[in-house]
C-alpha cells in the first residue's frame, strides 16, 4: 500500500507572489469595522496594506512607505481626508501615489469636491467588495501603465 502524498513534511508549496508583484495600499480611516474589512479585502488579493486611523499619521506613512495607493476616509478626527489628500498632492514625494477617497457622501457636489481636492477616484461607503476591488485594481493598472 502506498502511504499517500504526504510521506515527509507535509510542507506545503509557497503561494506567494514574489516580491516585485506586491503592492502596498495605504489605508486612512477612523472607523475600525471599515479598516478591518478593507484590509481583510486587500491581502485577499494580496496587496501589502499599511494602516493609518487619522490624517496625520496617514501623511506620515505616505512619505516613509511610498505606497503605491492610498485609500482615504474623507471624515477623519483633526485634519479631514481632503486636506491631507491636498497635502500629498501638493508634495513632490507623495504627489504621484493616487489617492481613492472611502466617502459615505455620495451626492454629486461631493463627488466634485473630492475631485477638486486631487483624488483620482472614490468608493461609496458602505464598502461593496465587487465595486472596492475593481475600483482599486482599475487604479493600479493605471499607474502601472502611466509608469514604464
Ligand atoms: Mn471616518
Amino acid at each position: 500500500m502506498e502511504a499517500g502524498s504526504r510521506s515527509k513534511s507535509g510542507e506545503q508549496c509557497p503561494v506567494g507572489k514574489p516580491p516585485s508583484d506586491m503592492t502596498k495600499v495605504l489605508v486612512v480611516e477612523d472607523n475600525s469595522a471599515n479598516m478591518t474589512l478593507a484590509t481583510f479585502l486587500l491581502e485577499s488579493v494580496g496587496h501589502t496594506v499599511l494602516k493609518a486611523s487619522d490624517a496625520e499619521a496617514g501623511v506620515a506613512l505616505a512619505h516613509a512607505e511610498q505606497p503605491d495607493l492610498i485609500l482615504m476616509d474623507i471624515q477623519l478626527p483633526g485634519m479631514d481626508g481632503l486636506r491631507a489628500t491636498g497635502l500629498l498632492k501638493g508634495d513632490a514625494t507623495t504627489r504621484d501615489i493616487p489617492v481613492i477617497a472611502l466617502t459615505a457622501l455620495a451626492m454629486k457636489g461631493d463627488e466634485e469636491r473630492i475631485r477638486a481636492a486631487g483624488c483620482d477616484g472614490y468608493i461609496a461607503k458602505p464598502l461593496s467588495y465587487k465595486d472596492f476591488l475593481e475600483t482599486i485594481s482599475n487604479q493600479l493598472e493605471k499607474r502601472a501603465a502611466g509608469k514604464t
